[in-house]
């Protein structure tokens, strides 16, 4: 793909791409093995509250071959072996802790459990999901010393830059301990990944643009988008039974126009690993879109296209 020479940019798509980021950083394709280590969540188990997250069902997100009964070493290969057979490319994997917050436990057992990952030499680096309130200095220390010797990028659910929005979806925690965790592992040199859904409940069109210059202040290394889903069973979905009105329900077309406006305003120095994602079909209460993501990439590229538009277009650093 040629460069867009005629813009002040320097990547080779109309968005920082996280596919780009890691051919520079890897020189080649590096797939994520996504695993439940058996971690719990605070909010959850009564520590930050109970019940958890209004719209959280971790089943609707893990991969068949991801168990918690299954040792970590057991899932990494399974995985290694899904993906190898699916898209037989493949030399060189993350191992992805996703399920649940994969801070949350003593650190001797954190250590135990990334370094069963790192035992399989074709796992290059680690990436770590969590909760802004699930990281300490200790935690974070230890990452960085991690980080010296391998590749290591600590994710964490921000949802939404509004306390008043996460109290409604009882996050358990404010958007100033976002901010402090992203701020102290910046200072230890580890790589920081963020995110966010599109459209909680109570925010309106201009709230989720301003979003994108909140989150170029805040400065994560990398984003992810997933526009808001009602996964049945959830507190939401009870809700939003009782509400509908109350709740964003975005058309394909709609969301993508409103996440290029939404990337327009967006520092171009964030990587971008996705800008939606839709649940298993049966998981979802409304009606999906029932599209491959490659496909949902392609039809935002084009609109970038047609548009003449690009991430960072409005932003201005400040
Ligand atoms: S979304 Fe994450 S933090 Fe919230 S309840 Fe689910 S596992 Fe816990």
């Amino acid at each position: 793909m040629n460069q867009i020479s005629e813009y002040p940019w320097k990547h080779e798509r109309r968005f920082n791409a996280f596919s780009e980021y890691i051919r520079n950083r890897f020189g080649s394709r590096v797939q994520k093995l996504t695993i439940d280590a058996g971690f719990t969540c605070p909010n959850r188990d009564g520590t930050k509250g109970r019940g958890g997250c209004s719209y959280c069902d971790n089943n609707a997100f893990n991969p068949s071959y991801c168990e918690p009964q299954k040792s970590i070493a057991i899932q990494i290969a399974q995985g290694i072996e899904f993906h190898e057979k699916r898209y037989n490319k493949s030399t060189s994997f993350m191992a992805y802790f996703q399920a649940f917050s994969n801070t949350y436990a003593e650190l001797s057992v954190l250590k135990e459990r990334y370094s069963e990952a790192l035992e399989n030499e074709s796992v290059i680096g680690i990436v770590i999901g969590t909760r802004p309130d699930c990281v300490d200095s200790e935690i974070l220390d230890y990452l960085a010393e991690l980080n010296e010797k391998i590749y290591v990028t600590l994710e964490f659910g921000i949802e939404s830059c509004y306390d008043e929005t996460l109290v409604k979806i009882n996050r358990g925690h404010d958007y100033k301990t976002t901010r402090l965790a992203f701020e102290e592992s910046r200072k230890r040199g580890i790589r920081t990944g963020g995110h966010m859904i599109i459209g909680l409940p109570g925010e309106t069109r201009e709230m989720i643009l301003n979003e994108a210059e909140i989150l170029s202040e805040l400065k994560p290394d990398q984003l992810k988008f997933h526009q808001l889903q009602m996964v049945k069973g959830t507190q939401m979905a009870k809700d939003y039974l009782k509400n509908p009105g109350f709740y964003h329900e975005f058309k394909l077309t709609v969301y993508l126009e409103l996440m290029i406006e939404f990337i327009e305003r967006l520092s171009p120095e964030i990587v971008i690993e996705r800008i939606a994602g839709e649940t298993v079909k049966q998981y979802n209460l409304r009606e999906s879109w029932g599209m491959r993501y490659d496909i949902i990439l392609n039809k935002f590229e084009k609109m970038l296209e047609q548009k003449n538009s690009w991430q960072g277009k409005f932003y201005k650093a400040v």
